[in-house]
């Protein structure tokens, strides 16, 4: 079964796999962490998709189905969970051909509270587990002990470059995957618990 996480920057998709991830044996494909993990390695290719990434633009489509291509080889699990992938037609299209979504989940929220949980998100260097400053109170993670930190392209021009690629690219899939009789939309204003309750209740009322 193969799910795909739809929602503006912030929205709470990250979130959402890892509290998936404690009630379902997934394979998860985050294209952003997937693309961050090169640019940690130092090399060219990572020194290139860094300086994108700190402008808030799109990584090349070859280098991205590169990356997603390696992940979803190595895969061994039922459920795969796309999270940052598609974000435009083009890539919607690519991904048809590779593994066609059965379920899109739509993460709705309002720019202005998107913001706010951007700037106050901090992420751990090491797990990749992501929390809000306003519940937690230090920069050790209480899941592996790596250091928290906010994301080097979580600056307000970066944001605003994502917004605006999020509503011009990202936002017309909702039309698509309507028509394909697969997309859920989901309020993503509530808690994390409260969002991921009911994104298991769909998903599981689909993997019979
Ligand atoms: P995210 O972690 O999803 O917020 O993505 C962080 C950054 O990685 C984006 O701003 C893009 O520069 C890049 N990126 C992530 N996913 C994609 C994708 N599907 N296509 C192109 N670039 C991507």
């Amino acid at each position: 079964m193969n799910i795909v996480l739809i929602g503006i920057q912030g929205s709470g998709k990250g979130t959402l796999v890892s509290s998936l991830e404690k009630h379902l044996d997934l394979n998860v494909i985050s294209t952003g962490q997937l693309l961050r993990d090169e640019v940690a390695t130092g090399s060219a290719l990572g020194k290139h998709i860094k300086e994108i990434q700190m402008n808030g633009g799109l990584v090349e489509l070859d280098i991205v189905m590169d990356v997603l291509n390696k992940k979803l080889k190595s895969n061994n699990k039922k459920i795969t969970v796309f999270d940052g992938f598609p974000r435009n037609m083009e890539q919607a299209n690519a991904l048809d051909k590779l593994a066609k979504p059965d379920i899109v989940i739509y993460l709705n929220l309002t720019k202005e509270v998107a913001v706010d949980r951007i700037l106050s998100r901090l992420t751990c260097s090491k797990c990749g587990q992501i929390y809000n400053t306003k519940r937690i109170n230090t920069l050790v993670c209480p899941n592996c002990g790596g250091k928290l930190e906010q994301r080097f392209d979580d600056t307000i021009e970066s944001i605003n470059k994502r917004f605006e690629g999020f509503y011009k690219d990202t936002y017309p899939l909702i039309d698509k995957y309507k028509k394909d009789n697969v997309l859920f939309e989901v309020d993503a204003s509530g808690t994390p618990d409260q969002v991921a309750e009911t994104c298991l209740r769909i998903i599981n009322e689909h993997n019979n």
